[in-house]
């Protein structure tokens, strides 16, 4: 059987990884013109399944590794004044794992056929049932699966779900990365925290790699290449509704809105990484209703993207990946046909889907009071 996965994103880096040595043939096909062509590094933190599903999709020869570049999810999730002091509580603390997400991608990577500047422009299904998937720069490919995990403006669900399209929150964060120096370490308290300010939020979080990652893959798995980054400090903003201003960069954008706060917080934004700090929108897809049958699905942010403050837009896309992995294997094993496969994973993924982009959303306002939920 070959599969084609449109996107290297986690969700279809971790399904085509988890294909790698069954029968099945995966190829990827990504759009971006090399793997780390646009800012990608920011943490994730996985919950206890999506961290399963992330492992179950890798050869276990490499769960050494995996459990080397992470660090444990524990934060006391405070509310802050801009002067750090307490002034609340978020809630219940998130237990987890916390991953690079460029980190994991380059792990993910390792092995695979990937394509790139592989931007999919549209499919056709074949007379004998496979499936032939266009491109803008290369040469049609044909599969007996096309699997559309190409994220939130995805090509796939453009042709195969036309009516389910991305609603804007109205909600534009910025988010960076700044080196974990001794001096960032005394923020400690403010890690997992909002710092809330008159009209904006600061959302900090550390990333400290039980070993740097680099250093990790040449000791336990030399056939893994990941890069050389250390510590750091994930740090993002949101915006009030008029907050993003084109003429600024991201780092001067967040430091206008932090007048008279602690020396220390504004430290950390103007010592950022500015190849790695960002403007993004929150922009959610909530899955439309079921389309017919067919070698062509859906997987991760493409049919379920969900908001960032919910945590779990990743951990359902890895979550997807072992699934439809699962599904799949059963269909090389003889065990059942491949539409009946695909039916099966549809069926699960869209209803635990849907319900975590509407668990992300109610958790929006806590972070962005002025999100336009509908
Ligand atoms: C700041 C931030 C923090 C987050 N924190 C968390 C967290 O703590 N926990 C969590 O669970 N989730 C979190 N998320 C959400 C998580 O990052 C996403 O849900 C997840 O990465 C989605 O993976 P994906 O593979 O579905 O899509 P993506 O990662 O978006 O990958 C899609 C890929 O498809 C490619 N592509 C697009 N169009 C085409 C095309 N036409 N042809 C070929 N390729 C194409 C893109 O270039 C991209 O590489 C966060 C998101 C953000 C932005």
């Amino acid at each position: 059987m070959r599969v084609a996965v449109v996107g290297a994103g986690l969700g279809g880096l971790a399904l085509a990884q988890g294909l790698r040595g069954t029968g099945i043939e995966a190829a990827v096909f990504e759009r971006d013109p090399g793997i780390v062509a646009r800012f990608q590094g920011y943490r994730l933190v996985l919950n206890p399944n999506g961290f399963a599903a992330l492992r179950a999709c890798l050869p276990t020869r490499w769960h050494p590794l995996l459990n080397e570049i992470v660090m444990d999810a524990s934060a006391e999730q405070l509310i802050l004044d801009p002067q750090l002091n307490e002034i609340g509580r978020l809630g219940a603390s998130r237990t987890g794992i916390v991953v690079d997400r460029q980190v994991l991608r380059h792990l993910l990577l390792t092995g695979l056929t990937v394509h790139t500047d592989a931007a999919l422009t549209g499919y056709d299904v074949l007379a004998d049932g496979e499936v032939r998937a266009r491109f803008a720069r290369r040469d049609p490919a044909t599969a007996d699966l096309l699997v559309g995990a190409d994220g939130v403006n995805s090509a796939v669900r453009g042709v195969l779900s036309p009516q389910t399209t991305p609603t804007d929150t109205g909600v534009r964060f910025v988010i960076g990365r700044t080196p974990l120096t001794d001096e960032f370490a005394v923020l400690s308290k403010a890690y997992g925290s909002k710092i809330a300010g008159d009209d904006v939020s600061l959302l900090l979080g550390a990333m400290r790699f039980r070993t740097p990652p680099k250093q990790a893959a040449e000791e336990l798995a030399p056939e893994v290449t990941l890069p050389d980054i250390g510590d750091y400090v994930r740090w993002a903003m949101i915006l009030p509704p008029d907050g993003a201003t084109a003429d600024l960069t991201a780092q001067e954008s967040v430091l206008s809105t932090m007048r008279g706060w602690h020396p220390q917080l504004r430290a950390l934004i103007e010592q950022a990484d500015p190849d790695n700090s960002t403007l993004l929108s929150i922009r959610v897809v909530q899955p439309g209703p079921r389309w017919a049958p067919g070698p062509v699905t859906l997987l991760g942010d493409a049919i379920h993207a969900t908001s960032p403050t919910g945590g779990n837009g990743a951990n359902t896309a890895l979550r997807d990946a072992d699934l439809l992995r699962r599904c799949l294997i059963e269909v090389d094993e003889g065990r059942r046909n491949l539409l009946g496969a695909v039916d099966d994973y549809e069926r699960q993924m869209l209803d635990y889907g849907a319900e975590a982009v509407r668990s992300s959303l109610e958790k929006l306002p806590v972070f962005a009071p002025e999100a336009k939920l509908s």
